[in-house]
Formats: C-alpha cells, sequence, structure tokens
C-alpha cells in the first residue's frame, strides 16, 4: 500500500509509530491520494448503482418512511443476488470476499449514494456477530449460523447491557447454568437495539458467580422464537421505539452455543466492541459532510447566511468534518495495514459524538420557534445523521437533534471514552477498582 500513507513511510508517523513532525510542529507532507486499484474497483461499484438505482435517485432520505422501508428490503435482495452483502466475509462463508481496500471503496460510494450497505438488523448479524464468529467460532457454528444471517432468516441483536452493567459490562448479572445438554437463561437486558424486529439475541451471560467479574461471562447464542424470552419496547423521547427491554425466564439455548470458551466470554465481547466502535472511520466524514452541507441550506433558506455567529459555528462544523475525514485516512491507513482500532477507535467516537451534538443544536438554532412545532418529515433512523437525501424539515431537524443526544452514550459514553484514551493512549494512572475479588462476593451480587 503506497498510498494514503505519510509520503516517507507511514500516515502520521514512522514505521515504529512515532509521528515526525516538522520544525514548524506539524506532522511530514501526506499523499493522501488512493492507489490504482481503487480508481478500478470505484469505477466497478458505481456502474453497480448506475444500473440498479432509479435514474431519478436522491438518497434514501428523499423516501418516505413506508416506501424507504421497501425500498431497504428490495435493496438487500439486490446486494445478495450480487455478492455484495457482507463485504469482508470469506466467498466460503457467502461473504463478498473483498479486500480491506475494495470494501472500504464501496462503503464510500455507498455512502455518497445513500444508499444502506444491508437490512435492518444487519449491523448487528452481519458487522457484529459475524465478524466476531468468523474469529471464535467453530466450523460448526460457521456453518449453522453464517449462511442464516447472510440469507436474513436469522436477525441478530445485541444482549450486552443490563440495569445495573452499561459502562461497568463486567457487572452484569444475567446468569446461565448448564442443564444437561442446554444453558438455562434468567436475568434481564436492557437498551436492546432492534430487540423487536430480531429473532436471536447474542447474551453475555454470567455462567461463573465465583470467578473474578471478567472471567466468569461467556457469550452465547440465543433464539428469541421460546415462551422464555420476552421483548418489551422502550419509548425513546422522539416518540419512536427503537430499544427494548428483554426478559429471560428459563429461556434456553444449546450446550454447543458458546461463542469462544465457556467462562472466556469477555475477549469475544470485546471482539465485537472493537467491530463496533471501529466501524464508518472511513465513512464518517462522508456522511457528515452531507449533512453539514443540509444545515448550510438550512441557513441560507432562512436568511442567516449573513449572521456572523451562525458563519462561526458553520465554520467550526466544516474544521470539524475535514478532521474527521484527515482522521479518517488515518485509521484506513492502519487498516489497510492490517491494524484492527484499539484505542484509536475511542478518540474518533468521542469526536463525532460530541460534532453531532453541535452540530444539531445549531440545525435547532436555526430553526429557532419552528422547532417547538415540528413539521413534515421524521429521520429514518436512530442512529448519527439521518440519510442522504433528508428534507429540511424542521421534524427531520428535532428528531437528528434528540438522537444525536444518545450518540454520546451507546457504544461506549464520552465519559468512559475519556477513560480509555487517558488510560490506553496518553498512559495516564489506572483508574483505582475495589473489585478484583469473585464476582459473587461484590457487595449486591452472591
Ligand atoms: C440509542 C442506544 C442504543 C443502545 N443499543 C444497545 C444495544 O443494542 N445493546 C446493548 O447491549 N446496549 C445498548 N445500549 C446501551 C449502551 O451501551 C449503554 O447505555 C452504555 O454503555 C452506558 O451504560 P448505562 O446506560 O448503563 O450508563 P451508566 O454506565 O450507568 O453510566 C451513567 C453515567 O456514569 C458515567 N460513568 C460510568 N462509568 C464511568 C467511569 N468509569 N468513568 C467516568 N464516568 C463513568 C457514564 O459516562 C454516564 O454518564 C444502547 C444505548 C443507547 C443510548
Amino acid at each position: 500500500m503506497g498510498r494514503l500513507q505519510n509520503s516517507e513511510g507511514g500516515f502520521g508517523g514512522d514505521a515504529d509509530g512515532k509521528a515526525r513532525r516538522r520544525p514548524c510542529g506539524l506532522p511530514c507532507g501526506m499523499d493522501i491520494s488512493y492507489p490504482p486499484d481503487a480508481a478500478v474497483y470505484r469505477e466497478k461499484v458505481q456502474a453497480f448503482l448506475g444500473e440498479h438505482l432509479p435514474a431519478d435517485w436522491r438518497g434514501l432520505g428523499a423516501l418516505g418512511h413506508a416506501e424507504a422501508g421497501e425500498f431497504t428490503k428490495s435493496w438487500r435482495s439486490t446486494l445478495s443476488a450480487n455478492g455484495y452483502l457482507a463485504l469482508s466475509w470469506p466467498k466460503e462463508f457467502g461473504g463478498a470476499g473483498l479486500t480491506p481496500l475494495e470494501s472500504v471503496v464501496l462503503a464510500e460510494e455507498f455512502a455518497k449514494a445513500g444508499v444502506p450497505t444491508g437490512g435492518s438488523n444487519d449491523g448487528f448479524g452481519i458487522s457484529m456477530l459475524g465478524n466476531t464468529m468468523l474469529k471464535w467460532g467453530t466450523d460448526e457454528q460457521k456453518r449453522h449460523y453464517l449462511p442464516r444471517v447472510l440469507s436474513g432468516e436469522d436477525l441478530w441483536c445485541q444482549g450486552y447491557s443490563e440495569p445495573a452493567a452499561g459502562s461497568d459490562l463486567g457487572n452484569l448479572g444475567c446468569r446461565a447454568e448448564l442443564d444437561g445438554d442446554e444453558w438455562i437463561i434468567n436475568g434481564q437486558k436492557i437498551w436492546t437495539s432492534g430487540g423487536h424486529t430480531a429473532n436471536h439475541i447474542f447474551v453475555l451471560a454470567r455462567t461463573d458467580s465465583t470467578a473474578q467479574k471478567h472471567r466468569g461471562i461467556s457469550f452465547l447464542l440465543v433464539d428469541m422464537r421460546q415462551p422464555g424470552v420476552e421483548v418489551r419496547p422502550i419509548k425513546m423521547m422522539s416518540g419512536e421505539s427503537e430499544f427494548n427491554e428483554v426478559f429471560f425466564s428459563d429461556a434456553r439455548c444449546r450446550r454447543g452455543d458458546v461463542l469462544g470458551e465457556v467462562n472466556g466470554g469477555w475477549a469475544v465481547a470485546m471482539t465485537l466492541l472493537g467491530n463496533e466502535r471501529g466501524a464508518g472511520a472511513a465513512v464518517n466524514a462522508i456522511g457528515f459532510r452531507v449533512e453539514l452541507n443540509r444545515v448550510t441550506e438550512l441557513a441560507r433558506q432562512r436568511g442567516l447566511t449573513q449572521d456572523p455567529h451562525i458563519r462561526q459555528r458553520l465554520a467550526r462544523a466544516h474544521t470539524s468534518v475535514e478532521i474527521m475525514r484527515y482522521a479518517g485516512y488515518k485509521a484506513l491507513t492502519s487498516f489497510l495495514n492490517g491494524k484492527q482500532p484499539g484505542a484509536d477507535a475511542s478518540t474518533g467516537k468521542l469526536f463525532w459524538s460530541q460534532y453531532h451534538q453541535e452540530i444539531t443544536e445549531l440545525a435547532v438554532d436555526i430553526l429557532g420557534a419552528d422547532a417547538m412545532t415540528p413539521t413534515g418529515q421524521g429521520p429514518h433512523g436512530a442512529f448519527r445523521f439521518d440519510a442522504p437525501g433528508a428534507p429540511n424539515d424542521s421534524a427531520n431537524w428535532v428528531g437528528v437533534f434528540y438522537n444525536a443526544r444518545a450518540g454520546t452514550i451507546y457504544a461506549g459514553t464520552s465519559q468512559v471514552q475519556k477513560g480509555i484514551v487517558g488510560e490506553q493512549i496518553l498512559g495516564l494512572p489506572k483508574e483505582p477498582r475495589a473489585d478484583g475479588g469473585p464476582w459473587n462476593e461484590i457487595p449486591g451480587h452472591g
């Protein structure tokens, strides 16, 4: 990989990872052009989009909610028929088997076109579970589960958080005990996104309460279509019910439905979180740029582009999106060099989620009193920016503004990301812990 790198041998640093700086303190010159293979593959993806999208396509956001739902379903079938689902999975498991560079180029082109990369629960099934299963799963698990994820037969959701175990996930108390050839599961999960549209859930459960808290956890694969699993939707402040509580009362899964080792689920869980936090580094800036253009247009429509305060905030937003673009290239170079996102992903997560609150506050300020009586079409999803093509309706911006509040909470809160950056990047002393002993001896457990 000769491009997308620092011209002297590594984007933003030496081979040993240390940043080289000019006397002025700025990093050395960078070559951010893509290698020639990327251009060839980009044309192929653009041709595919040109062939399969309507001539007047403006992005998913331009469709009404029902229409967008229908489009997403049929688009998923188109992706599946053309081998464009599960980009990085090997072909033997039905994936596209793309190189890292090809998958990034495809993700970029899809983001620019405003088309989804899969269906409603595919983020959990393909990106999170599938990629984790490829690393930790047995051959039997891969052969059983992966084709079902691709066919859309199995729709997954993530059963990590509990009322007393969010940031401190290792504190979880949902239990599983072996009974012959089955695990019996009892306990509760919360904030389960897409739990109402899923039929399978990957569950972190405590399988040894006498071990230290991170050591007695197993990663279970559970079919939700059984009497012992109850899903209760939670209403969000936007009025939508995108996430849920999930209750397990003597729910069951097979003894072999453990991903990784029994009591070794913490390492599996962390692989999956790495995928979740690192995702999108390369395409984030594309989506945020489209969104910022929409805010700028909103300011124009409202006659506020000459207002010095609005101009200043727009300029700050522009700078932030450019920072995300260059940080995305840096993450991309690491990715193309085969490195998994580590603590660096926390910097990106922290930055985009805080930026998103600022830009959506600006949109609501531009709307002024209209934001108090929102009209028009609300956003399509509950995460990050709305799909390209979305209208500049007040209901849209108020919805995205509400959703942005959650951005600094899900996938690890900002405070937790700062802790990771402090300890793992800056080398600050570790947070003192008083819970190093067996889980069942921590006050409140047992
Ligand atoms: C929209 C949305 C979707 C979600 N989807 C899912 C899902 O699909 N599956 C799933 O399992 N979970 C999901 N979650 C849950 C999410 O992962 C948790 O909300 C998150 O980890 C925070 O946990 P908590 O809500 O229990 O807050 P707590 O952990 O109770 O934190 C409360 C406050 O204390 C702060 N805090 C906690 N610990 C520290 C620390 N060590 N240092 C400094 N400050 C600290 C936090 O930053 C926060 O401000 C979702 C959440 C949201 C908002």
